[in-house]
């Protein structure tokens, strides 16, 4: 029941959910947006510095999208520094300030957006679907915290914490960057923004997008590097604060690093962690067919299946499973990975070379583990890049499942109608929470499911990706994060002091 999910995840229903609009995207026909965006996208525009470390496309690693200097380990303790000044100005700015700050921000990428496009598209082997709907997510975010805090927020009821640092992934670069930093700026935080070191060129042009709407540069500032930089920032103690998406162990590894420390107001250095998956969609056998390939081929093979939310098992009841395998051979036959910035290309590159190497390495595990193994073909244009075709590997139990497999690769399990419970309860006992999905047209079997998963986010007779900002809070808990959930009414109440004499917030 609702009630038996940890207080992370409830979401109580009386709870303010700020009015605003989610951005609208573009059009793709327009001839204005066209022309920009083949502008970014050619191989001579370039991002960034003139000189300083290559940023490459993985869809062409011929292509230099641009250069970073990375920031000097030994620098931190300046900016650490910098950021307290910052907080002092930040947190003095009165709300209605800091929220037309993001909006104007919002407004900016919305503006921009066919050639942050072709930035994001270069610099992450996004799609152009998933170019547009990246941009629209950081639109939303920065919209609907500012909302929230006009509305909710006043100098008296939330005291800000002070510094804080975001950790942000290279699979939503700039979706879930600006998703961090722009709640911790409107909950009145000074930041320290630390992108994937495979994505800094989008993160550089978000933070300058953020000093031009008016946030000081002081409150703001973008450090660049790897896990060094990101340990150096959490280790110092003026930070009272982290925001980290990305693996498991990194998130272990930061709270380790928290441990014992507290803030001024006497509780311990929040982190709001958002981690990995092991996400599964059961399907019993009265859904239909149709309905669950495409989503099973947008939940596994969309932005090359490098989603947490993405589906890694497929668990389908055995008396419709073949028919709904045969079909699901037959539309990844259909399925076209290659160059992601072509409007006929439905699956990019995975990240790296490391990325690929790990994938295509379980992959080859699990087949010598005599497990079969269907791929669908991926274009010839994918030499220069780290590609890998999208794959169907059938499983007999889901302990086959020893990691998260973070590209796209999709496993396959039957389960009897008799046996559903244990397979739930496998699911459940993986550890990871995140997103969960069920397929059927029976409504008990349907309610069932829902109130056995443990999952933060789980969804009936559609796919398991997209989760729209204010909609759709997204996150969930044990091995997938700390909540509370991104892009709902809970969020920023973390990012603030808990002063006892505070109101109701
Ligand atoms: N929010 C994204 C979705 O719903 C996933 C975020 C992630 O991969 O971290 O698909």
């Amino acid at each position: 029941s609702a009630n038996a999910l940890p207080s992370t995840l409830r979401q109580p229903s009386d709870l303010f959910q700020p009015e605003r609009e989610n951005s609208h995207g573009l059009d793709l026909a327009d001839e204005n947006t066209l022309k920009t965006l083949g502008v970014a996208l050619n191989k001579e525009a370039s991002f960034g510095e003139t000189v300083g470390d290559d940023v490459v496309n993985p869809a062409d690693k011929s292509d230099v999208i641009g250069y970073i200097k990375p920031t000097a380990v030994e620098s931190v303790g300046a900016v650490i520094s910098k950021a307290v000044t910052g907080f002092d100005v930040w947190k003095n700015t009165p709300v209605s300030e800091r929220a037309t700050c993001l909006e104007k921000a919002a407004q900016s990428l919305e503006d921009d957006m066919p050639r942050l496009m072709g930035l994001i598209i270069r610099e992450a082997g996004k799609t152009l679907a998933n170019a547009v709907s990246e941009i629209r997510e950081a639109v939303d975010f920065l919209r609907y915290y500012a909302a929230q805090i006009r509305r909710e927020f006043t100098a008296e009821n939330a005291a800000p914490l002070g510094p804080v640092v975001c950790i942000s992934p290279w699979n939503f670069p700039l979706a879930i960057f600006l998703g961090q930093v722009s709640a911790s700026l409107a909950a009145g935080n000074s930041v320290l923004a630390k992108p994937a070191e495979e994505t800094p060129l989008i993160a550089q042009e978000a933070i300058r997008i953020l000093h031009d709407a008016g946030v000081p540069a002081e409150a703001l500032q973008l450090v660049l590097g790897g896990g060094e930089i990101g340990a150096a920032l959490v280790a110092d103690p003026r930070i009272t604060g982290v925001l980290f998406t990305g693996s498991t162990e990194v998130a272990k590894l930061i709270q380790k690093q928290l441990a014992g420390r507290l803030n001024a107001d006497g509780t311990p250095i929040p982190l709001i962690a958002e981690t990995g998956g092991q996400n599964a969609l059961v399907v019993d056998s009265s859904a239909l067919s149709e309905q669950v390939v495409g989503d099973v081929l947008s939940s596994a093979f969309d932005s090359a299946g490098q989603r947490c939310s993405a589906l890694r098992v497929l668990c389908l009841q055995n008396d419709s499973a073949d028919r709904v395998l045969t079909m699901l051979k037959g539309a990844m036959a259909e399925l076209r990975t290659g160059n992601p910035a072509l409007p006929k290309t439905d699956v990019g590159p995975v990240i790296t070379e490391e990325a690929q190497s790990g994938i295509l390495s379980h992959i080859e595990d699990m087949r010598a583990r005599g497990f079969s193994i269907h791929q669908s073909a991926i274009s010839e244009e994918c030499a220069n890049g780290t590609f890998v075709p999208p794959t169907l590997i059938e499983i007999d139990n889901l302990s086959a499942l020893r990691r998260e497999v973070f590209g796209p690769v999709l496993h396959v399990v039957r389960y009897r109608r008799e046996e559903r419970s244990q397979l739930m309860a496998a699911i459940n006992n993986t550890g990871y929470a995140l997103t969960f999905g069920v397929h059927s047209r029976i409504d008990s079997t349907i309610e069932d499911l829902k109130a056995i998963s443990d999952a933060g986010n789980i969804y009936v007779n559609r796919n398991l990706v997209g989760a729209v900002v204010g909609s759709q809070p997204f996150g969930g808990h044990g091995l997938s994060g700390t909540g509370p959930k991104a892009g709902g009414p809970l969020y920023l109440r973390r990012l603030l002091s808990r002063r006892p004499e505070l109101g109701v917030l």
